[in-house]
Order: structure tokens, then sequence, then C-alpha cells
């Protein structure tokens, strides 16, 4: 009766840091270590989608007037 499989152990992958935090990631949540640190993830990837550039023709005047800002 022999066949059955002796792996059954998940073998440990090299764990990436949290890309939030740093910390080490766990399995349920990878690649963060936290569902906190997940729904922050999606959040910045909720806001961003609708932080999608609109196309504002009118606004041309005032594109690259942010790089003067910083003379003093
Ligand atoms: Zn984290």
């Amino acid at each position: 009766m022999t066949g059955k499989p002796t792996d059954v152990v998940t073998p440990l992958r090299a764990k990436q840091p949290c890309p939030e935090c740093g910390k080490p990631s766990v399995r349920e949540n990878y690649p963060f270590c936290s569902p906190r640190c997940k729904a922050v993830d999606l959040n910045r990837w909720l806001s961003g989608a609708y932080a999608i550039p609109v196309r504002d023709d009118e606004e041309e005047d005032s594109t690259g007037g942010s790089e003067a800002g910083e003379r003093n």
C-alpha cells in the first residue's frame, strides 16, 4: 500500500516583504502581511482608477507650471 504522497507540506517559497509596510508577508494575504495592507493597496488601486486624467483641452495652458514653483 505505498504510493501515498509524502510531500504534503507546502514548500516554503522565498518570503517577500509586504509592499505596504515591509513586514514579512503571510500566505493568506500574499503578497501582503495583513488584510489591512491588502485593503490599503486595493484602495490605492481604486483611487488611481478614479484619478484617470481627463482630456481637457481648455487646461492645456496650465501644464508644466509645477516646476516653476520650486524657485524661490
Ligand atoms: Zn503590511
